[in-house]
């Protein structure tokens, strides 16, 4: 047999980059499966297709090679295929290539071409990295004057051969990860392959997954970091098998979610709390008999706060299939660190535990005594490979442990900054501690602008610095209104609310925006009623005056491309008047 030519790049010979794990895989095993993507979109059923892993070694080498030919190094890429295992090709092919690739979406994903056409103003990529079913810039109707490969064109080459272009640095730049926006335009993260490396190791070693026997299943968007490292390189660096589908695959039949999982070995997945809460309402008992999930090893929670009620939901919806529930997993991370931080270990259940509600709007986290007002925090456990510290944002000291402060992360998965940002970039990426003690470095720091405190050393992160309402020197949390106010009428849809504060004349005051339920057609009639029902609420359990609650049409308050809500830019269409309210 003819020996594979032996790597030829001038990196150090200990930098292993992720498509090196690639490479190394396809020749381990290179008949195994490494991805196999089920398409819902024509058959219900689904229609599966696999590849191998010399098979995608050989695609991503094809497509690596065409995007050297057009790119030169250093040129940006941008990824906007559909969800698929070309996506995952085309995102590795371009860092193969040594270009800084940009993985976006297609423009005919619903309703965020607005963000497309921003983010690909922003990068101004030199090619797009598309399938031939990307229809819309197949009609090039995208405002570029960028080449194009269409992967799946390469899909029958074998380039595995390929060994040109290629990063001269493991500092280089590997690509560029847009945040989702929950507070502001979605901003470019600067990734190195020396972060993306480091943060799939982390997440490999911190659910110990299994070498060449773990199963990845993720139906998260692949644009979306999270998604991406779980379908991409987090499952390539352990040789796991991917099984990827659409988020809409999900959303219209949450069962194939838990199929999918099903008796397949070693299984990690991943998603934000609201999928763990719709799942546990649309999943039915036929589904949960068929389903076996004994062999799942880790379930990621994170993204968004996790609520303490939707783990249980989910927990006790899922028993019967078998599930573990030290298994579910509240994680804490960030695109600024590639994406991964914290997560409770997958050796014990999570931990749900109760604090004083006052205490906590004062900025400390305690055990609540009886008679008093509590609030239920999940814990996101403990940071791997890389430092935490909660500190003061203001003064920049430690803080003990209790407090609540800013989350700060060191770590060789943090991020080299924003794409031309330079001051968001400084005052993001560079701070510094104003006394570092033995052991912890003093600059550098990730100012992650999240909340949290550590309690016997674990993490518990209460909210975003951008979000939070203060009302008589108090720190509320806008989800914890939004949670409690999803419980007064059934008129108001779940997880689609956003509170915030508005300038008043007498000082700050609290507004929730809450979507009506699709299916209640009577909300403008029963307006008043729900207002005063949430007034009572808020004020007997929180001491907070409400001043006004909105009602609004379904899929109107502003959310990002990965469906978390957006505050700020909800408040602004309040200030503005444009929110579409229910008449
Ligand atoms: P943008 O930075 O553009 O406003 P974003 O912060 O939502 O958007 P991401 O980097 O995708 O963009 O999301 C990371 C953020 O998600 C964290 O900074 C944090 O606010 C939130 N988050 C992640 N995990 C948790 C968690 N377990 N609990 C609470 N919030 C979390
Ligand atoms: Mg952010």
């Amino acid at each position: 047999m003819q020996q594979k030519p032996v790597r030829q790049h001038p990196l150090a010979p200990h930098d292993v980059l992720v498509t090196d794990y690639l490479v190394y895989w396809a020749a381990a095993k290179p008949e195994t499966p490494a991805i196999t993507f089920t398409d819902h979109s024509v058959d219900r059923a689904g229609i599966s297709r696999t590849v191998t892993y010399a098979e995608l070694d050989g695609w991503t080498g094809a497509v690596a090679e065409e995007i050297a030919r057009l790119v030169r190094p250093g040129g940006r890429a941008a990824v906007l295929c559909p969800q698929g295992i070309e996506y995952v090709v085309a995102f590795l092919g371009a860092l193969r290539a040594g270009v800084v690739c940009v993985p976006l979406f297609p423009p005919e994903l619903p309703g965020h071409r607005d963000r497309l056409l921003a983010a690909l103003t922003d990068c101004r990529p030199d090619c797009v990295v598309a399938t031939t079913r990307t229809t819309g810039v197949q009609a090039g109707e995208l405002p570029h004057d960028a080449a194009v490969v269409f992967v799946d064109l390469f899909a029958d080459r074998d380039g595995s051969r390929f060994v040109g272009g290629g990063p001269q640095s493991f500092d280089d730049l590997a690509y560029l990860q847009y945040t989702s926006g929950s507070t502001r335009a979605p901003a470019g993260v600067r990734l190195t392959h020396r972060n993306l490396v480091a943060n799939a190791r982390q997440i490999v070693e911190a659910f110990e997954l299994p070498h060449g026997e773990t199963t990845a299943v993720s139906w998260l968007p692949l644009f979306h970091d999270m998604g991406l490292l779980l379908g991409g390189p987090g499952a390539i660096v352990c040789g796991a098998h991917v099984h990827l589908m659409d988020p809409l695959a999900f959303l219209m039949k949450p069962r194939r979610w838990i199929e999918a999982m099903t008796w397949r070995p070693n299984v990690i997945s991943a998603a934000p709390n609201f999928a763990y809460g719709y799942a546990a309402k649309r999943l039915e008992d036929a589904d949960l008999a068929a389903a076996d999930l004994s062999g799942v090893r880790a379930l990621l929670n994170g993204a968004e706060p996790v609520r303490p009620r939707t783990v249980r939901a989910f927990l006790e919806r899922c028993a019967p299939a078998g599930l573990r529930p030290e298994v579910c997993s509240p994680c804490y991370g960030l695109a600024e660190a590639t994406v991964f931080v914290a997560r409770s270990p997958v050796s014990e259940p999570p931990s749900l535990r109760t604090f004083d509600a006052a205490d906590r709007q004062l900025g400390r986290l305690r055990t609540a005594g009886p008679d008093v007002l509590t609030v239920e925090l999940a814990s996101c456990g403990s940071a791997v490979g890389q430092q935490l510290e909660i500190v003061d944002p203001m003064t920049r000291h430690l803080l003990p442990d209790g407090d609540i402060g800013e989350i700060w992360v060191h770590g060789p998965n943090v991020a080299a900054g924003y794409w031309e940002q330079g001051e968001a970039t400084a005052a993001t990426f560079d701070g510094t501690l104003a006394s570092a003690p033995e052991g912890l470095p003093a600059h550098g720091w990730l100012r992650t602008g999240d909340l949290g405190a550590v309690v016997d050393g674990e993490l518990y992160v209460t909210g975003r610095r951008k979000d939070l309402i203060i009302v008589d020197g108090r720190n509320i949390y806008p989800q914890d209104l939004e949670a409690a106010l999803e419980s007064v009428d059934p008129v108001i849809a779940a997880h689609r609310s956003a509170a915030f504060a508005a300038p008043g004349p007498d000082g700050e005051r609290v507004i929730v925006v809450a979507e009506r339920r699709r299916d209640a057609r009577d909300a403008a009639a029963r307006h008043d009623a729900i207002t005063i029902a949430a007034r009572a609420l808020l004020s007997r359990d929180m001491a907070l005056t409400l001043h006004e609650l909105v009602l609004v049409e379904p899929d109107t308050i502003p959310r990002t491309t990965s469906g978390k809500i957006a505050r700020l830019r909800t408040r602004d269409a309040y200030l503005n008047g444009t929110l579409a309210r229910v008449v």
